[in-house]
C-alpha cells in the first residue's frame, strides 16, 4: 500500500468512525480481498468476511468499478455520503497506486541520490523548488498560470508560489475563508475542475479577484495531502474554456504530491542541512522521473531515484552515472536520442517548455513501454543562476495498454455484435428484445413480418396487444400481464404459449412465442427476449387430423356395435346351437371387436381432449373406493398374468379428491393395465397415495421424491396417488417421449405388447383438466417405473377418520351350535340387506367390511361359510378368496362371492364355491347359502328319507 492510500484510509477510518478497508476483486480467489486497510487486524491480500453494519461503497473510475471501500465494523451509524467522499478520492489514488508503489520500492535504494540532492541542495532554495515544479507544471499542462497555496491556521489561504500571471498584484493576497479556489479545493479533498467562473451563478467573479483581474475562466485545483488532510492547493487556470482532461489532473496530483512535502518542510524550516536533506526527500517523493541536465553537453546534475530505478544497467548506480551526459544515456532507452539533445536545445536556447504524450520508448530488457515527456526550462538553477532543463517523465505504459487492451475488447464485443447482428438478422424465426420496462429495444426483419407491421421502437408495453394485434387463441385481446415479455421479466420461462396475431389486413395468424428473461452480470433481470414463429399451417392441419380422427372413430363404432351384438347373441345361442370350434372362432371375433372398440374409444377420448371439447364435471369422489374397485376389475388379468397387485389406499384418514368419477376410474385403468402389460410374471405392483400442502399443479411435486410428509395441522392441498411397478422400466430419454401421442418405446411389430400409445396422453390430459399433473420415475430399463399424478383435495373434505378396530359384529346374537356366516360387504345397505336375508333364515351373521377384517374374523371366527363382496378396500375380494383358499386353517370353509361383474368362472378358478352377481334375490342367496352349508343336500336326504318311509 502507498503511503497516500494510507494516508487516505486512515483520514476516512477518523473522520467516519470505523476500521476502513479498500477491496479488490481478486478473479483467481473469486474473492474480494483486502488491498488496504486502516485496521492492522487485516493482513493485505486476506479475503473479506462481511460484519453486520458494514456499508460497502464501490470505487468507480467512470462507470468502472476499481475496487470496493467499506466501513468495517462501525460502532455508530455510517454517514454514507462521507464514505462516498472518500471512494471517488480512493479512486484517483488507485489509478496511480502502480507508479507510487514504483516510487515506494525505489525510495528504499535511494540513498545514494539523497547524497547527491544534498549536494546540489545548496543551490536551491525551497522555495525556488517549489516554484520551479510549479512552473514545469503549468508548462507541461499548457495552463495560461498557477499557483500553489496553503492553508492557514485561520481558514485562511495564501500564495506560496505563483507562475504565468501578468500581474504580481495579488501576490501578497490572503485570501479570507471560503474564497476562492485554493478553499474549495481544501474543502473537497479531492481535484476538482471548475468552469464558466465569473459567468456561472453559482461561482460570482467577487469571490475570484485574481480570476477577475487576470480573466481566467476555467482551473483545475489539486489538494496538497498529508497524512489524508488537504494543507494546501495546485492550481492551473485557462483564460480560454478548457476540458481537462484525466491524465492531466493526474499530472498535477503528482507534481502537488511532492509540492506538499516541500510545503510541510517549508513550515517545519528550521537548519541549512535539514533544507539540504528535504531537497532529495522532495525530488525522491517525485514518483515521475526527474533529471536535471546542464548545457553546453547535457551532463547531468541531478537524477531522482524514480528515474534512476528505470535505468537499464549499467546506469542504475550513482558511480556509474557522473560524468554522464544525456546523450549516453538517453542512447540507452531510446534510438532517438539525438532528437532528445536535439530537443533540450531547443528548449535552453527558447525558453519554451516542449512536451509529448505516450511517447514509445523500445527496450530489450522491457519491450515498448510508453511515456509522457517534459522538457522544462528553469531559471537560475545552475551555476551563477543559470538557466537548465528538467527532464520530467511519466511512464504510462499500463495505461496505455490498458486503453488498447480495452480497444481490443470493445473491438471483439463490436465484432461479436455484428455477428450475431447478422444471424438476427437473417432468422427464418422473429426475435424481439425488450429491456427491463417491456419496451422493444429491437425486433428482425422476420418478426416485423411476421406481425405484418413496422414495429417502433419505444412503444410501451400496454399498447402492444392493440398496435399489434395480440389476441389469445380464444380471440381475446391479450392484457398487459399476460404478454410473454412481461412474463419473462417477472422470471417466467414461457416455453411455446401460442397466440394469434390480426394482421392490420384483417389476416389472421397464429404464432408459437418462447420466451425468457435476460439477466446482468449481477443476476438481475435486465430484459427479456423472444423468439415466436407461424404455425398457422401447423394448427390446421393438426384440427384437420382432429376432425378426421373424430368423425372415423364415430363412423367406425356403428358397424363394430353390430359386430359385437351379433357375436354375442350367437354365443347365447339364439341363433341355434354352436359347435365348440364355433364358439371359439366367435369368441375371438368378440374378443377382437372389443380392443378396436377399446382403441376407437381412446381415439375418441384423445381427439375431444385436444380439441377441448371435454368437459369435466368435478365432484368430491372417495379415492380408495375407486382404486379398490379398479383392482377388483383387473384382479383377473393380473392372476392369469402372474402379477400381483398390492393395494397401500388406505381409506383411513384420507380426504374425497376433486374429479370426475369416470375419469379418475380411467386413468387408474389405463396405469394399472400399462403396468400389467409391462410386469412379467412374478413382478408386482402397488398403489399408494400421498397427501401434500402444495397446489397440485406447483411443479415441485414431480421432482420430490418421496413427498415429504405433511406437517402436522396443515391443511392438505393434493392428493399424489402413485402406481408403482417391478416391470420393463422406462430409459431415461424415452421418459418425457412416452407421454406423447402414439409413442411407444418399442413400436416394432414384433413387440410383445399391444397398444396404442394413447393411453399416457389420455392419462395425463384427463389428470390436466382435473387440475392436477401426470410424472413418471424409472430407475432405467428393467428397473420398474412409478407413474403418479395428482389431483385436488376436495373443499371442505373432511379425511375420513382413522377407523378404530370394531367390536366384532354379532347383532347381539349369543346362540349357540347355530351355523355363523361371515359377510363381506364394504357398503353399508348392502350389509345390512344380506344380514336381514340371512337372518331371517336362522343363521347367525358376523360381518367386515374390508378385507383385512374379513381375513381376520375368518380366523377368529371360523364362520360355517363366508359371503364374499369383490370390491372392498384395503384387500380385495379376489385376493382375500386367494388366501382363503390357501391357507390350510381356512381352505375348507365354503365361499360365495358377490359380485356386480358375472366373472363366475374366474371365481370358481380362485376357490369359490359358489357365485352370484349383484342385484341379489333372497330366494336364490337362501338356495345358494343352503347349497354352501350342505343344508339343502342335508334337507333332500330327508325329504328322500321320508318318500322312502
Ligand atoms: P400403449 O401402452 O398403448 O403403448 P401408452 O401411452 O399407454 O401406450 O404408453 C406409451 C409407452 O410408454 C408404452 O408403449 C411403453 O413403452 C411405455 N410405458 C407405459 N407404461 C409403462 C410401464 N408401466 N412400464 C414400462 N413402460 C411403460
Amino acid at each position: 500500500m502507498t503511503e497516500a492510500l494510507k494516508d487516505l484510509l486512515n483520514s476516512a477510518a477518523d473522520a467516519i468512525g470505523a476500521g476502513v478497508l479498500l477491496l479488490r476483486f481478486d478473479a483467481e480467489q473469486g474473492d474480494f480481498t483486502v488491498l488496504g486497510t486502516s485496521d492492522a487486524s487485516f493482513a493485505h491480500g486476506a479475503v473479506y468476511t462481511p460484519a453486520e453494519g458494514d456499508i460497502i461503497v464501490p470505487v468507480l473510475h467512470g462507470e468502472r468499478e476499481l475496487a470496493r471501500l467499506v466501513a468495517h465494523n462501525p460502532s455508530s451509524p455510517v454517514d454514507e455520503q462521507l464514505l462516498r467522499g472518500f471512494a471517488a478520492a480512493a479512486s484517483f489514488t488507485l489509478r496511480h497506486a502502480q507508479e507510487l508503489i514504483e516510487a515506494d520500492e525505489a525510495l528504499k535504494e535511494s540513498q545514494m541520490l539523497r547524497e547527491i540532492g544534498q549536494h546540489l541542495g545548496g543551490m536551491v532554495q525551497l522555495e525556488d523548488s517549489l516554484q520551479s515544479m510549479l512552473q514545469a507544471l503549468r508548462q507541461l499542462l499548457n495552463a495560461d498560470y498557477a499557483s500553489i497555496s496553503t492553508l492557514e491556521p485561520d481558514g485562511s489561504t495564501k500564495w506560496r508560489a505563483m507562475d504565468g500571471y501578468r500581474t504580481e498584484a495579488y501576490k501578497q493576497l490572503v485570501y479570507k475563508p471560503g474564497q476562492g479556489m485554493a478553499t474549495r479545493v481544501i474543502a473537497a479533498g479531492k481535484p476538482i475542475t471548475l468552469q464558466d467562473i465569473g459567468i456561472s451563478p453559482d461561482l460570482p467573479i467577487s469571490d475570484f479577484p485574481l480570476h477577475a483581474a487576470e480573466g481566467g475562466i476555467s482551473s483545475i485545483g489539486v489538494p496538497l495531502l498529508r497524512g489524508g488532510k488537504s494543507i494546501g492547493a495546485v492550481i492551473l487556470t485557462n483564460r480560454t474554456p478548457r476540458n481537462w482532461k484525466e491524465s492531466e489532473i493526474a499530472t498535477a496530483s503528482v507534481v502537488a504530491n511532492a509540492a506538499a512535502l516541500a510545503v510541510e518542510e517549508l513550515r517545519a524550516r528550521g537548519s541549512e542541512s535539514s533544507q539540504r536533506a528535504f531537497l532529495g526527500k522532495v525530488l525522491d517523493n517525485f514518483p515521475g522521473m526527474l533529471l536535471v541536465m546542464e548545457p553546453p553537453d547535457w551532463r547531468i546534475l541531478l537524477i531522482n531515484s524514480t528515474m534512476l530505478a528505470l535505468l537499464p544497467e549499467p546506469y542504475r548506480s550513482e558511480a556509474s552515472l557522473i560524468g554522464r551526459t544525456a546523450r549516453e544515456i538517453t542512447a540507452t532507452w531510446t534510438d532517438q536520442s539525438e532528437g532528445f539533445v536535439a530537443m533540450m536545445q531547443k528548449v535552453f536556447d527558447t525558453g519554451e517548455a516542449i512536451s509529448f504524450e505516450q511517447y514509445a520508448s523500445e527496450s530489450p530488457e522491457r519491450g515498448t513501454t510508453y511515456w509522457n515527456w517534459s522538457i522544462v526550462p528553469v531559471e537560475g538553477v545552475g551555476e551563477e543562476g543559470k538557466r537548465v532543463v528538467i527532464l520530467i517523465a511519466h511512464e504510462v505504459t499500463e495505461t496505455v495498454q490498458a486503453r488498447e487492451k480495452e480497444q481490443r475488447a470493445a473491438e471483439r464485443a463490436r465484432a461479436r455484435a455484428e455477428e450475431l447482428d447478422t444471424i438476427i438478422n437473417q432468422m427464418a424465426d422473429g426475435v424481439a428484445i425488450f429491456d427491463a420496462q417491456g419496451r422493444v429495444l429491437r425486433i428482425n426483419p422476420a418478426g416485423q413480418r411476421l406481425l405484418g407491421r413496422n414495429v417502433a421502437t419505444g412503444a410501451r408495453p400496454d399498447d402492444y396487444p392493440r398496435l399489434y394485434g395480440l389476441y389469445s387463441l380464444d380471440g381475446e385481446l391479450l392484457t398487459e400481464e399476460r404478454l410473454t415479455p412481461m412474463r419473462a421479466l417477472r422470471g417466467e420461462t414461457v416455453v411455446g404459449e401460442q397466440l394469434m396475431v390480426r394482421r392490420p389486413n384483417g389476416h389472421e395468424i397464429i404464432i408459437s412465442v418462447s420466451g425468457s428473461p435476460l439477466t446482468d452480470s449481477e443476476g438481475k433481470i435486465s430484459g427479456a427476449v423472444l423468439v415466436f414463429h407461424d404455425i398457422t399451417q401447423e394448427k390446421m392441419t393438426e384440427r384437420l387430423k382432429d376432425e378426421f380422427l373424430s368423425v372415423v372413430s364415430h363412423e367406425l363404432r356403428t358397424p363394430l356395435s353390430a359386430i359385437m351384438g351379433y357375436s354375442d347373441l350367437m354365443l347365447r345361442g339364439l341363433h341355434g346351437p354352436l359347435s365348440e370350434r364355433q364358439t371359439r372362432a366367435l369368441n375371438a371375433v368378440r374378443a377382437n371387436a372389443d380392443r378396436l372398440l377399446h382403441l376407437i374409444n381412446d381415439l375418441l377420448d384423445v381427439s375431444k381432449l385436444e380439441s377441448g371439447t371435454i368437459i369435466i364435471e368435478q365432484e368430491p369422489v372417495n379415492l380408495a373406493d375407486i382404486v379398490a374397485r379398479t383392482i377388483a376389475h383387473t384382479r383377473i388379468l393380473a392372476v392369469n398374468a402372474g402379477v400381483s397387485i398390492s393395494n397401500d389406499v388406505s381409506p383411513d384418514g384420507l380426504p374425497d379428491v376433486l374429479s370426475e368419477e369416470t375419469k379418475l376410474q380411467q386413468v387408474l385403468e389405463n396405469l394399472l393395465s400399462n403396468a400389467l402389460k409391462f410386469t412379467p410374471e412374478g413382478g408386482s405392483i402397488t398403489f399408494s397415495a400421498t397427501l401434500s400442502e402444495r397446489s397440485p399443479d406447483d411443479p415441485a411435486l414431480a421432482s420430490l421424491d418421496p413427498l415429504p410428509p405433511l406437517d402436522p395441522g396443515s391443511q392438505p392441498q393434493s392428493v399424489v396417488v402413485s402406481v408403482t411397478d417391478t416391470g420393463a422400466g422406462i430409459d431415461e430419454e424415452q421418459l418425457a417421449r412416452i407421454w406423447d401421442r402414439f409413442y411407444q418405446v418399442d413400436s416394432s411389430v414384433k413387440r410383445r405388447s399391444g397398444g396404442t400409445g394413447l393411453g399416457l396422453a389420455i392419462v395425463r390430459s384427463l389428470v390436466e383438466l382435473n387440475g392436477g399433473q401426470a410424472w413418471v420415475r424409472s430407475a432405467g430399463a428393467d428397473l420398474g417405473s412409478s407413474f403418479s399424478f395428482s389431483l385436488p383435495v376436495a373443499p371442505d373434505s373432511k379425511a375420513l377418520p382413522t377407523s378404530q378396530p370394531r367390536p366384532l359384529y354379532t347383532r347381539g346374537d349369543d346362540r349357540q351350535g347355530v351355523p355363523t356366516v361371515l359377510i363381506v360387504e364394504d357398503d353399508e345397505d348392502q350389509r345390512e340387506i344380506i344380514c336381514d336375508m340371512l337372518e331371517m333364515e336362522g343363521y347367525k351373521v358376523v360381518v367386515a367390511a374390508d378385507g383385512d377384517e374379513a381375513l381376520q374374523l375368518a380366523h377368529e371366527v371360523r364362520p360355517a361359510a363366508i359371503a364374499l363382496d369383490v370390491v372392498l378396500p384395503r384387500r380385495d375380494g379376489w385376493e382375500v378368496l386367494n388366501r382363503l383358499k390357501r391357507e390350510p386353517a381356512t381352505r375348507d370353509i365354503p365361499v360365495l362371492i358377490i359380485s356386480v361383474v358375472d366373472q363366475q368362472e374366474f371365481g370358481k378358478s380362485l376357490g369359490a364355491d359358489e357365485y352370484m352377481v349383484k342385484p341379489l334375490e333372497a330366494a336364490t342367496l337362501r338356495t345358494v347359502v343352503r347349497r354352501l352349508l350342505g343344508a339343502e343336500d342335508a334337507d333332500q336326504a330327508r325329504r328322500k328319507d321320508k318318500r322312502e318311509v
